[in-house]
This record gives C-alpha cells, sequence and structure tokens, in this order.
C-alpha cells in the first residue's frame, strides 16, 4: 500500500499534477502546487461541487468572502482561545508531536498486540484528558505508557503545551500601530458574517444554504501524506441554516447527499464509510465524517456538522448586531408565525485537495498488459471524464501529407466545447499511453482515409477499444461522456 502511495505521488509530479512549493529551494513544508494539469483537475473538481452544491439547489447561492477578516471574528467563533493542539517535545531529538498523537499511537499499538484492555482504559483517560484539557495528565499517560520518540527512542519529554493552529500577520504598514490579524482557518466564518446581507438581499427562505470555496491556512504541526495535511488549503464548504429543532433531519438529509456526491463518481461504495463523532466540538450537536480508504487507512475527506446557533449567536454577542431572521412561516401547533430567531445551521465541509487526492488514488492503475509475445504494461488515469484534465486529444496518424492541418480543423472545432490536446510527436502507441497516464477519455487518430471519408478512429482509454465515428458526430460523443 505504501508502495501504491509513492506511485502516485511521483506520477502526480511526473505528470504535471502537483509540486513541492519552492522546490528549487529546497521546498517548504506542507505547501504544494498545482501543476498544468492539476489545476485543470482541481478547476473541474470545483466546478462538479459547485454545479452539485449551488446551481441544482434554488435555495443555495455562492459568496467568496475574503480571506482576511476582522480579528473579533477568530475570538467570537472560538480560534483563538480554542483552536488548539497540545503538543509535545522531545528533548533529545528536538521533535514536536501532537500528544494525543502519540497516545493514539499507542493505543492502535496496544490493539495490534491483542492488548485490547490496555487499548480501552487508554482511549478512555485520554479522551477524559482532552475534555477537560489536562495537559498534565495528558503528559503523564505519555510516560505511564512509556512512549518513546520514534527518532531518538528515548522518553526524555517536555511539558505538553497548548499550540494555536492560525496563521497571525500584521495588517497596516508599520509596525506599531498595526494591528494583528489571522488567515482564516476556515472559510466558514465568511458564510456566518454575512448570513444577512446574503439573506436580504437575496431575499432568502429558510431553509437556505451560502456555499463558497476558498483558500484556508492552518499551522498544523504534524504535515505528512502529500496532499493530505497541507498548511495552506482550499475547502468547499456549506452553510444550511435552517429553523430549530429540524436540524436532525436535515443533517440526514445532507448527509446521505453528500456520499451520494462522492459515490457519483463511480467509486466503489465500500472505499467509503461514515464515521460519527464520539466527542464533539463545542459548536456542535451531531457531527460526522465521510471517510475515504487512503492506502494508509480510511482517513475524513469531509465533515457534516450539526452546528446548532452557536456561531451566529457568538456573532450577535460580539458584533453587538442582531443576527435574526424572521420566519412569517405559521406554526401548525400555535397558530402563530415562528417569527424572530437565530437560525440552527447544518455544514458540509470538503477539503478539496484532500479530494483531490482521493481522486488520484482511486483512478490510478497500473496495467499489465503483456502477451504471449510482447511484454507491455501502462499507466492510467480512470478519472471520470468530467474531471479529466483534457477531454480528448487529437492525433494526427504522421506530420505530413496534410493530416496535422485536418487535425488542427477538428481541433479547433471542439475546442469551442472541451479542453482538447494536440500530440503529432511520436508513434501513435506511445501518444496513447502519454494520454491514458492523465487520464484523457478519448484520443481522436486523423489518418489518410480521414481525408477523403471525413471520419477517424476514436478510442476509449479504459477498454482501450477503438471505433470508427464521422467527423460531425465527435462532438455529441465526447459530449454524452463527459457530461453528469
Ligand atoms: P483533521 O481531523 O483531518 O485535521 P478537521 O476535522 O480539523 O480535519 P475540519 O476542520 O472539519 O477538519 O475541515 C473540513 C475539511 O477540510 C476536512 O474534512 C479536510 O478534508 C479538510 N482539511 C482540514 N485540514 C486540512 C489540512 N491541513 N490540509 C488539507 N485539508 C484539510
Amino acid at each position: 500500500n505504501e508502495e501504491i502511495f509513492k506511485n502516485v505521488i511521483s506520477h502526480a509530479k511526473e505528470y504535471g499534477f502537483v509540486f513541492q512549493s519552492s522546490e528549487i529551494y529546497d521546498g517548504l513544508s506542507a505547501v504544494y502546487d498545482y501543476g498544468q494539469l492539476g489545476a485543470e483537475l482541481k478547476n473541474n473538481i470545483k466546478t462538479y461541487w459547485w454545479k452539485a452544491m449551488v446551481q441544482m439547489h434554488e435555495n443555495i447561492v455562492g459568496l467568496d468572502s475574503a480571506i482576511f477578516m476582522h480579528p473579533k471574528v477568530w475570538k467570537a467563533s472560538g480560534h483563538v482561545d480554542g483552536f488548539n493542539d497540545p503538543m509535545i517535545d522531545n528533548k533529545d531529538s528536538k521533535k514536536r508531536y501532537r500528544a494525543d498523537q502519540l497516545l493514539e499511537d499507542k493505543i492502535a499499538a496496544y490493539e495490534a498486540e491483542g492488548e485490547k484492555l490496555k487499548a480501552e482504559s487508554l482511549q478512555t483517560e485520554m479522551d477524559n484528558a482532552l475534555k477537560a484539557e489536562d495537559l498534565p495528565r495528558l503528559k503523564e499517560l505519555i510516560e505511564e505508557h512509556k512512549i518513546v520518540c520514534p527518532f531518538s527512542k528515548t522518553a526524555n519529554w517536555t511539558d505538553v503545551r497548548q499550540f494555536n493552529l492560525m496563521f497571525a500577520t500584521q495588517f497596516g504598514a508599520m509596525a506599531e500601530g498595526s494591528e494583528e490579524v489571522y488567515l482564516r482557518p476556515e472559510t466558514a466564518q465568511g458564510i456566518f458574517v454575512n448570513f444577512l446581507n446574503v439573506q436580504k438581499s437575496g431575499r432568502m427562505k429558510i431553509p437556505f444554504g451560502i456555499a463558497q470555496i476558498g483558500k484556508a491556512f492552518r499551522n498544523e504541526v504534524i504535515a505528512r501524506q502529500f496532499i493530505m495535511r497541507m498548511r495552506e488549503f482550499e475547502q468547499m464548504e456549506m452553510q444550511f441554516f435552517v429553523r430549530p429543532g429540524t436540524e436532525m433531519e436535515w443533517y440526514n438529509k445532507w448527509k446521505e447527499t453528500r456520499l451520494k456526491w462522492h459515490l457519483a463518481l463511480g467509486t466503489n461504495p465500500e472505499k467509503y464509510k461514515f464515521h460519527d463523532h464520539a466527542k464533539l466540538a463545542h459548536y456542535a450537536n451531531a457531527a460526522v465524517d465521510i471517510e475515504f480508504e487512503f492506502p494508509f487507512g480510511f482517513k475524513e475527506v469531509e465533515g457534516i456538522h450539526s452546528r446548532t446557533d452557536f456561531d451566529l449567536s457568538q456573532h450577535q454577542e460580539f458584533s453587538g448586531k442582531k443576527m435574526q431572521y424572521f420566519d412569517p412561516e405559521v406554526d401548525e401547533e400555535t397558530g402563530k408565525p415562528y417569527g424572530n430567531y437565530i437560525p440552527y445551521v447544518i455544514e458540509t465541509s470538503i477539503g478539496l485537495d484532500r479530494f483531490f487526492l482521493v481522486t488520484l488514488i482511486n483512478s490510478f492503475e497500473e496495467q499489465d498488459l503483456s502477451t504471449e509475445d510482447k511484454q507491455d504494461s501502462r499507466s492510467v488515469l480512470k478519472l471520470h471524464p468530467a474531471l479529466a484534465p483534457y477531454k480528448a486529444a487529437i492525433l494526427p496518424l504522421t506530420k505530413k501529407d496534410g493530416l496535422p492541418e485536418k487535425a488542427r480543423e477538428i481541433m479547433d472545432q471542439l475546442k469551442l466545447d472541451f479542453n482538447m490536446a494536440y500530440d503529432e510527436k511520436d508513434s501513435i502507441g506511445k501518444r496513447y499511453r502519454r494520454q491514458d497516464a492523465i487520464g484523457t477519455p478519448f484520443c481522436i487518430t486523423v489518418d489518410y482515409d480521414t481525408l477523403t471519408d471525413n471520419s477517424v478512429t476514436i478510442r476509449h482509454r479504459d477498454s482501450m477499444t477503438q471505433e470508427r465515428v464521422a467527423i460531425q458526430d465527435l462532438q455529441k460523443i465526447i459530449g454524452d461522456l463527459v457530461s453528469w
């Protein structure tokens, strides 16, 4: 499995999907750049999400709020005081760890050794310590269970300290008199503070949602596993505002709707599972993760949280501005309008980069195509055609006799509707392999017959079958397969 993951990472680099940021300077830890094909794939994922969430729902609208927000926003949201990880340093290796992660690893080790009771009791003790924010107790547990640093193999630990995950910077030209602001650690707060702006200007009626895609920043201490956990990443979030008391109904609806979105890409349903949160964040009354089976195990890709009226109430308190909605609908029980209230919120929050990784892992295959007399293999990205960076590649059989000109003519027509690749270098077989490796669903070969019969050969990426079709039918054939 580790091997598969390594291959996915090197494939992503080799074909221009993902590069390490500032690579010529040896990179910047947990920051990545998307290359020419990565940018296309990422955009297609965004479009798939935006269409499904905004354009397919009359009662959901989009937003694009700023990364910088008033510092009080993060006081109100609880991020200044509560967005912390308990960290511990090993004095010998000088390496820093998340205390809860060290304990989790120990629990997993006990389980692997069949020490079920030990695992369970440590889990309970850790949960209690985390809940009570009892940092000395976390250290005690680490010592009691003789946890050593994976590098130095020593148990020479510092105390456990809270480490805030927000990046701070100076706002204004001069150090003195300038104000400290944060890079947002989630996009959701931009939605909450604009709740009434959107509701009033869009004349939205509850239930309704506001969706946005944007960057978020977290000073993650343990940054590993490629684009799984980054310091700069993108989120696709939707906050759905509902009448208090109806939140569980909507929570369950969004849980199902979001899983369907994942499965609509043709993923094996066994690769996904729900994971209910046993420990709830301070703002939530129900929370579930949609987990995907990565090569390193089932891990969260998306969270669905019932956030109650926590955020809007906090902003009402901190800003002194009413965050209420007037609901004119009549309550059947009382015969009176529901009137003014602070809505409850169901949130769906998915990491764009993490989902990008899901897409790569899910679609990457190394196939052995050897026959009795010939060794052969290919790397293929079986991307859903709607996500593929290029929808089709145009390949003139040779570089002469008017074939490139004819190929360009076909390309010029199709590129109005689809992102197209053009390739005339190397043998046709090699060109097919290059397109397979970047997930192009169709290769269109222009040959000598094309000049007289106006037809081309179209090759399908997954089945590798070929068929002869009229040039005038290409648009419909490609269009049918790349749409949802
Ligand atoms: P985790 O437990 O993995 O740190 P989280 O519970 O803190 O995640 P949320 O705050 O619920 O995550 O964020 C919603 C989504 O944003 C996550 O499901 C994940 O896909 C994505 N995400 C969160 N942190 C990162 C990160 N550092 N890098 C990439 N994606 C992230």
